[in-house]
């Protein structure tokens, strides 16, 4: 193990020490981690990747750690499903879903940063774990702190799905609601960490949080056979994940694990009700107006993005567009997705769904281009969003006539 030289400021290069730092020093860029490319290179094969565990440790030469993870053995590797019916819907003959929706402990794309995050932790040696978050890295956070033994608070915007709220406290975390937006919560979050000497996943230890991201577009490749899709829609909340999918693709050419070379367009999709990162791209800009956050997709629901720059640029350098939908559009995508597919998603995956189903029609996607709409939540967290979807079940005596009167009455309406 022990392939990171340090971190490196993503604007002005300046390297600076491994520690637990996130901005630099000097023009104020997010900081990356800086990794040994030529000793990875050596160390790193298909074969060595194939005889791996089927978790996101298969990849761990390209995990930001000095020591083996310390907690989230089970974490990632989740299927890359080949979708023809949904693919049908949508006029896509070569659709593919990444579903985190399965992602082991909970349920969301949050538990591959977060085992790297608290591994991280770990290794500097903090007892506390903190996070601001939008539901799901609460979850995941309160998972993995008691998995490890170590103390969790845990902040996060009022007003979150119940779903949210249960699958955090049930792990002993301490969670705290803020009244406010996840923007709100996220600043009162960086003063908190100047009081408090605590491990924020996404503050003080963001730079080696974002990389646990990358596994989920190591994954994409090695399960498309060694190659990259066409096209990618990607969820955008804070800009995390979509550029770390592009990091890995680039990561995976560079160390020539790929058939050929990575021809990508990336898509940001985001809800209309809070939709910073789609609008610049829409608008032909690189400058985020923040926004106040008004959507059922929570998860997704950040009007001030930390890293939205990044999300914008990744999206036009690889050739791609940004889209978002509207509540409405977001709901009948999550249940599209379910009657054709079989899969139950969160608000984000009826925003990548939704997003898609645009993209076609609007000819930015092609019908024979290799497709992969991720899907990075459950939607079991977030039943609030269906709410007067669908009427109660019919009641019925336990008796074969109350049955077959319900069933009769059925067949002759049907
Ligand atoms: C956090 C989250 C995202 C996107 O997060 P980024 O901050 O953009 O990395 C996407 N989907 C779900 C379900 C999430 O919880
Ligand atoms: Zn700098």
């Amino acid at each position: 193990m022990g392939y990171v030289k340090g971190l490196k400021c993503k604007e002005c290069k300046r390297e600076f020490p491994k520690e637990p730092i996130h901005v630099c020093e000097y023009c104020f860029g997010p900081l990356e981690v800086d990794y040994d490319y030529e000793k990875i290179s050596k160390q790193i094969s298909r074969e060595t990747i194939l005889s791996g565990p089927p978790s996101m440790w298969r990849y761990k030469e390209l995990m930001p750690l000095d020591e083996e993870n310390k907690v989230g053995d089970h974490v990632g590797f989740t299927p890359l499903v080949r979708a023809k019916n949904l693919g049908k819907a949508l006029g896509l003959n070569n659709l593919y879903l990444k579903n985190d929706s399965v992602n082991h402990p909970t349920f969301s794309f949050k538990d591959r940063v977060v085992a790297v995050a608290i591994s991280k932790a770990m290794e500097f040696g903090f007892d506390t774990i903190s996070c601001a978050s939008t539901g799901n890295l609460a979850n995941s956070v309160a998972a993995h702190s008691a998995e490890a033994g170590l103390k969790s608070f845990i902040f996060i915007p009022d007003g979150l799905e119940s779903g949210k709220i249960l699958g955090t406290m049930v792990y002993g975390a301490q969670l705290v609601a803020v009244n406010g937006s996840y923007d709100d919560v996220n600043r009162l979050c960086s003063e908190i960490a100047a009081h408090h000497k605590w491990a924020f996943v996404n503050i003080n230890i963001r730079p080696y949080y974002g990389d646990g991201s990358k596994s989920y577009g190591y994954e994409i490749a090695e399960q498309l056979g060694w190659k990259t899709p066409d096209n990618v829609i990607v969820p955008v909340a804070g800009s995390s994940l979509i550029t770390k999918i592009w990091k890995a693709f680039h990561e995976f050419e560079m160390l020539g694990l790929l058939e050929g070379k990575v021809n990508s367009k990336i898509f940001a999709a985001q809800a209309t009700g809070c939709s910073p990162v789609t609008t610049a791209i829409k608008n032909g800009t690189d400058v985020i107006t923040p926004v106040k956050p008004n959507t059922i997709a929570k998860s997704i629901a950040i009007g001030n993005p930390a890293d939205g720059y990044y999300g914008v640029k990744t999206t036009i350098d690889s050739g791609g567009h940004g889209e978002d939908v509207n509540d409405e559009e977001i709901v009948l995508a999550m249940r599209l997705l379910a009657e054709t597919e079989g899969i139950f998603t969160e608000t984000a995956g009826g925003v990548t769904v939704g997003v898609t189903k645009k993209l076609v029609q609007q000819g930015r996607i092609k019908p024979d281009e290799t497709t992969v709409i991720c899907i990075t939540g459950n939607g079991l967290k977030t039943v609030e969003a269906l709410s007067g979807q669908f009427t109660d079940p019919i009641i019925i005596e336990p008796k074969l006539n109350s049955f077959e009167e319900i069933y009769s009455n059925r067949v002759s309406t049907a």
